[in-house]
């Protein structure tokens, strides 16, 4: 069994894929909870702050998600049929890698010529082989920096980031920076973690809405042209702003 917190159709509005029309599965639960990236939000009146799916990662949040104990569930979702891309994103979708009504998902959606994309912070160590179907999957790997308020040894894996880039049959780093980061130490980071790969890399500015996006695209964008990285945009927050489900 595994919690989904919302599943929609939309646009993908980040990394390679922008663009693409794409079923979402947004899986409950996170190994981490990224304080800096400050996105401010309420619990029975306490005030908290998190990362822009906290409702995703904090467990107070849980009586909301929806367990999926069968495929069949998944097999019911409407829409689906109509794109060839499910992106599967969290909270961190690959804590569920071992379940079982998890993986069958996978298999019964590559089984209908889907090309599902994991949006996964790359800290989960994979056993590819006894669960190949995750071979099949492209992965954007969101690795946090320190901007995200988490220590170092939680939010890096270096044995997990190898199993993923060597096993996987499509994979891309992905890092959400900010103003201060770029004037810091963005690409001292960056640097350290994809030496020794040749994937490609993206920065995508942090922004939870509209205004936040705003206050770090140009200096991100900059920060691309300056060291030959990618830019990702949102474009879901620039179209929708901060609704969710979108
Ligand atoms: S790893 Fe991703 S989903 Fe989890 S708390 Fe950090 S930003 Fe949010």
């Amino acid at each position: 069994m595994f919690y989904i917190t919302e599943n929609f159709l939309s646009i993908q509005g980040e990394g390679k894929y922008a663009g693409f029309p794409s079923y979402f599965l947004r899986t409950g639960g996170c190994n981490m909870v990224c304080p800096g990236f400050d996105t401010p939000y309420e619990v029975r009146g306490a005030a908290k702050k998190g990362c822009d799916t906290y409702f995703a990662v904090d467990r107070a949040f849980k009586p909301e998600w929806l367990a999926v104990e069968s495929v069949e569930q998944i097999k019911a979702l409407r829409g689906l049929e109509r794109v060839d891309d499910v992106v599967i994103t969290g909270g961190e979708p690959l804590l569920y890698y071992k379940d079982a009504v998890f993986y069958e998902t996978i298999t019964y959606l590559q089984s209908r010529g889907k090309r599902i994309t994991f949006e996964t912070n790359a800290t989960v160590l994979i056993d590819f082989e006894r669960y190949p179907a995750y071979k099949e999957c492209v992965y954007s790997l969101s690795i946090k920096l320190s901007n995200s308020g988490e220590p170092k040894a939680k939010r890096l894996n270096a044995k997990a980031i190898e199993a993923i880039v060597k096993n996987a049959k499509e994979s891309y780093f992905k890092f959400t920076i900010d103003k201060a980061l770029t004037q810091t130490t963005a690409l001292q980071e960056i640097e350290e973690i994809t030496q020794g790969y040749e994937n490609d890399i993206y920065c995508m500015p942090v922004g939870a809405d509209r205004h936040q996006i705003w206050q770090n695209d140009k200096t991100v964008f900059q920060f691309c042209i300056d060291n030959g990285f990618r830019y990702s945009d949102r474009l879901h927050i620039r179209v929708f702003d901060d609704t969710k489900g979108v």
